[in-house]
């Protein structure tokens, strides 16, 4: 599968789309999700074109991922979310219900957030 450099966080690295920006560095973009589900909800994104997970952990560069690591710590203590707790979530391929296919780690916090995940 291709990276379609028009998906919505293309476009809003392009700055075509606005966002809330809550962190930026040269490899890495960060924002408040548009429909939160928790009363703090952000995305760390890396700015190279990955479609998801297993893009990025194959394809991006050594720098790449320690950036998008080290970003995602330094986002959660930013957002005082480390004592209370949060939860990362990254969703990959149609299982997942990955919606955007640009490589995408979800920060959620400052609500109890429940199971881990829906049992069936
Ligand atoms: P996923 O299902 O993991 O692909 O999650 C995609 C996320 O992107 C969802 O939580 C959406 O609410 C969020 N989203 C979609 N469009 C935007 C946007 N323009 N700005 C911020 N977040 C968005």
């Amino acid at each position: 599968m291709a990276y379609d450099s028009n998906n919505i966080f293309a476009r809003i690295l392009r700055g075509e789309i606005p966002n809330d920006t809550v962190y930026e560095d040269d490899h890495v973009l960060a924002f408040r999700d548009i429909n939160p589900q928790a009363p703090t909800h952000v995305l760390v994104i890396p700015k190279g074109a990955f479609i998801s997970m297993d893009d990025f952990s194959q394809n991006a560069s050594d720098a790449e991922i320690a950036a998008l690591v080290r970003a995602v710590g330094s986002i959660a203590r930013d957002l005082g979310v480390v004592q209370s707790g949060y939860r990362i979530l990254a969703n990959h391929g149609r299982d997942a219900n990955q919606e955007v296919p640009h490589f995408h780690v979800h920060i959620f916090g400052h609500r109890p957030l429940g199971p881990m995940l829906q049992r069936e």
